[in-house]
């Protein structure tokens, strides 16, 4: 998954939390197999070479589940967004900016609803690509969270990199486990958050990008431009039980910006999430829910949405 994870088991003793973390180790790996779009025998990358593959029940599962998403978030997350990725060089780093005829064309090929899943296969028109990726890491957190929990593991941190973290339980001594947000123009935390049996996921244009003339072009795509994301975010954090929910939602809302994302989570209380926008004048807004878990770093500060 192109990153460095950190997976932090307790368990009752010693051999217990050993075995748990090489379970998820292994977890990891396979389900990278699985859905990984670059590499060359993953089903994800089967079904985009042939427009056709059958799929195990993980890679449906998830595919069916972030499928729902693009839906719900009406296209701001568009699991096929793929060929404009790659477009713009960011599977490759050969980064170039395609001109507007080109995004146009790409344009015309990023359409979720056009994907067709069934039991166990999945098919794609011509010309489709799709990639699980912004919902991925999420994905795999929640499994290795089920993994531990039927372990009897009551207390673990799951960091699978790049800002997707499920907090399972408290930590041992009972208290949250903190974790500090990065400040998305400097070197430090803007502030802390809470976080105890839930997953958070952060979404930004500093994770991934390149420059050319001055501009800084980042690796979250808007489906409706085939461009890199405008929305007035510098990154956005969400908060939920669901790591799926977290990573898929954190990517949508950065494509949706501050206004739509927060009308978003007023329409959909039942997806049980909240979100901390950074906006591009480096301020920040939270929803409610966020009001005593997160804590804000010495020289920020925040209103709520
Ligand atoms: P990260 O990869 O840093 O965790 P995200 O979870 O936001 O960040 O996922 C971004 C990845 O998802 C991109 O690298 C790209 O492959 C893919 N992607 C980009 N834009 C979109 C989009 N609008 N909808 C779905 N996937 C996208
Ligand atoms: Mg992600
Ligand atoms: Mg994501």
């Amino acid at each position: 998954m192109d990153t460095v994870m950190t997976l932090t088991y307790h368990g009752q003793d010693r051999e217990s939390g050993r075995e748990a973390l090489e379970e998820g180790v292994a977890e990891v790996y396979e389900l990278e197999d699985l859905l990984s779009v670059t590499a060359p025998d993953s089903e994800i990358s089967a079904l985009n070479e042939a427009g056709q593959a059958y799929l195990s029940p993980d890679t449906a599962q998830l595919l069916s589940a972030a499928l729902e998403l693009c839906a719900l978030t009406g296209g701001a997350l568009d699991i096929t967004a793929y060929p404009a990725v790659e477009a713009w060089g960011f599977t490759t780093g050969e980064y170039r900016v395609p001109n507007q005829a080109e995004l146009e064309e790409l344009g015309d090929h990023i359409d979720y609803t056009r994907v067709s899943l069934d039991q166990e296969s999945a098919s794609l028109p011509d010309g489709m690509k799709l990639d699980l990726g912004a919902v991925a890491k999420g994905y795999t957190a929640d499994r290795l969270a089920k993994l531990a929990q039927e372990r009897d593991i009551t207390s673990a941190l799951l960091d699978l990199g790049q800002s997707t973290i499920l907090a399972l339980g408290a930590k041992p001594d009972g208290s949250p486990w903190r974790i500090g947000i990065q400040d998305p123009q400097g070197e430090g935390y803007l502030g802390v958050l809470e976080l105890e049996g839930q997953a958070m996921g952060t979404s930004g244009g500093y994770q991934r990008y390149f420059e050319r003339d001055g501009v800084r072009y980042w690796h979250i795509i808007d489906p409706a431009t085939a461009a890199p994301a405008r929305s007035g975010l510098l990154s956005v954090t969400v908060v939920s039980p669901s790591g799926l929910a977290c990573d898929g939602l954190s990517t949508a809302l950065f494509v949706m910006g501050l206004e739509r994302g927060t009308q978003f989570w007023r329409d959909y209380p039942e997806l049980e999430f909240e979100a901390l926008f950074i906006l591009e004048d480096g301020s920040l807004a939270l929803t409610s829910g966020l009001k005593d878990s997160f804590t804000l770093a010495q020289g920020y500060e925040d209103r709520e949405v």
